[in-house]
């Protein structure tokens, strides 16, 4: 049987990037603080935390990871593509990766991600930058990625 990963335990496995790490639970009546060291996942946390707080810590966490790559990849491909978003956020969404709000000139990144491999996120970055020039899937949307995949 699997453990879920809700419990946040030391043995469980926790996928940063795609890696997975074995998680190690520490106790601390300090700040709480999470770091990846080897093939370990580091979280401190204070003992008497509940999953649910850990769990939403280790999600801040991985919110700075994925803002920090967005932040490296969108400035590459809005010059590769010449298309630019208005802005961008990262929100927790349950069946969709990434979204493109005409509307509101907004891309939105799914924190899980943080979990995927990079080429995950980049391969979302590029697909919605394509939303900014075709709102579907259609004929226009499928040369835009002919393009910029040759
Ligand atoms: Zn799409």
């Amino acid at each position: 049987m699997r453990h879920s990963e809700r419990e946040f335990v030391s043995g469980e496995t926790i996928y940063v990037w795609g890696k997975p790490y074995d998680l190690q639970v520490e106790y601390s009546g300090q700040a709480d603080n999470f770091l990846l060291d080897g093939e370990k996942a580091i979280l401190t946390v204070h003992k008497e935390s509940t999953a649910k707080q850990r769990e939403n810590y280790v999600n801040e966490v991985l919110r700075k990871y994925l803002k920090d790559e967005i932040n490296r990849l969108l400035p590459v491909w809005e010059q590769k593509t010449g298309l630019q978003c208005k802005r961008w956020v990262v929100k927790y969404m349950k069946t969709r990766w990434g979204t493109y709000s005409g509307t509101t000139g907004t891309v939105s990144f799914n924190l899980q991600l943080a979990r995927k491999p990079v080429e995950c996120l980049e391969y979302i970055v590029v697909h919605e930058l394509g939303h900014i020039m075709h709102h579907n899937h259609g004929k226009g949307f499928i040369a835009y990625n002919g393009y910029i995949s040759a």
